[in-house]
């Protein structure tokens, strides 16, 4: 099975989760267009916090293959299933065609930074979910990595070690956690390959056009948020055009620069919305293009 993100260019990819209206669907899927027309390396859907929303995961990443072009890679989590529930599901993405599946745990439901408690015949670790999906057949494996460290590990060097352990599992790509600050990205991808691991690690780009919701995001992901960026917002907390450049401009130099490190890709948040996911990438491509004129003259 070919990895979602093998080529020597770096991926490109975007983010959606699965609509609660049928409005919140007419917006996705005119958002879904307009990537389909950048053609990206892949799209992924993440998977809801339990019942309905779980559903709609399949339901989205189900359309997404079979009425457009683009590659989606489906988000699956351990919470609440048994290891029988789990095999089903993969059946269904298998059954309509998808190959791709970025393999997290999944958070307590509720209380995001509450007790884990495994299902009774569930699983306790992504990597144990890694190794079902590699066992059920042909499949492209993504897995979570945190530039902070994930919250729950008790220092660096444990968190490597599992992070490394789970690459070690099956996975062939790894999808960071939003951070704010690239030094972040750098560190963890540095101290992976001195363990020996060679997994792609792709950051993930969140515009921070909006310092209210950004900062609950931030809070709720565990994301340090730069004191200069949130100056930076909160000079312009209630001029929503500002706020927006401000997030571009952050986020497109992030971009550029993890680029220029040697990232392997970029995969952009876009909230369902296509404006400032879509102007970032433009932006860092023009950027790329204009080097790449300038090199060859
Ligand atoms: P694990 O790799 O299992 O790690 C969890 C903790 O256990 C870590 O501290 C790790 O160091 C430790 N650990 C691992 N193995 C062992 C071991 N053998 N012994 C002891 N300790 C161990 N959530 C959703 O609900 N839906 C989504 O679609 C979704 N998509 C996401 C996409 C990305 C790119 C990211 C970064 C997160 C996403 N999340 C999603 C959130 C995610 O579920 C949580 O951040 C979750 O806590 C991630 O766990 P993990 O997969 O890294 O788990």
């Amino acid at each position: 099975m070919r990895s979602a993100v093998t080529g020597d260019e770096p991926s490109f990819s975007f983010e959606f989760f699965p609509p609660k209206t049928e409005a919140g669907a007419r917006v996705l899927w005119d958002v879904i267009r307009r990537v389909e027309a950048l053609s990206p390396t892949f799209v992924s859907v993440t998977y809801g916090a339990g019942g309905s929303s779980r559903d709609r995961t399949v339901e989205v990443t189900q359309s997404i293959a079979s009425e457009t072009t683009l590659r989606p890679v489906a988000h699956l989590t351990a919470v609440g299933h048994s290891v029988a529930e789990l095999r089903c599901i993969i059946g269904q993405y298998a059954d309509a065609g998808i190959r791709d599946i970025l393999v997290v745990r999944g958070d307590p439901p509720g209380d995001p930074r509450g007790a884990w408690t495994p299902h009774p015949q569930g699983l306790t670790y992504a990597s144990e979910l890694v190794e079902l999906v590699r066992s059920l057949g042909e499949f492209s494996v993504g897995v979570a990595a945190f530039p902070e460290r994930h919250p729950r590990s008790a220092d660096w060097d444990s968190d490597i070690r599992h992070f490394v352990a789970k690459c070690r599992a099956g996975a062939d790509y790894a999808l960071t956690q939003m951070f704010f600050d690239v030094e972040d990205y750098l560190r963890l991808r540095d101290q992976v390959a001195a363990a020996g691991c060679d997994t792609p690690i792709i950051p993930e780009i969140m515009p921070a056009t909006d310092v209210r919701q950004i900062s609950r995001f931030a809070e709720l992901s565990n994301a340090a948020f730069p004191e200069d960026l949130a100056h930076r917002l909160e000079a312009v907390r209630d001029d929503r055009e500002a706020s927006y450049r401000v997030g571009v401009e952050h986020a497109t130099a992030m971009g550029q620069r993890l680029l220029a490190e040697g990232a392997p890709g970029l995969h952009y948040i876009t909230l369902n919305r296509s404006t400032a996911a879509l102007e970032i990438h433009q932006n860092i491509q023009n950027s790329r293009s204009a080097h790449a004129l300038a090199a060859h003259r």
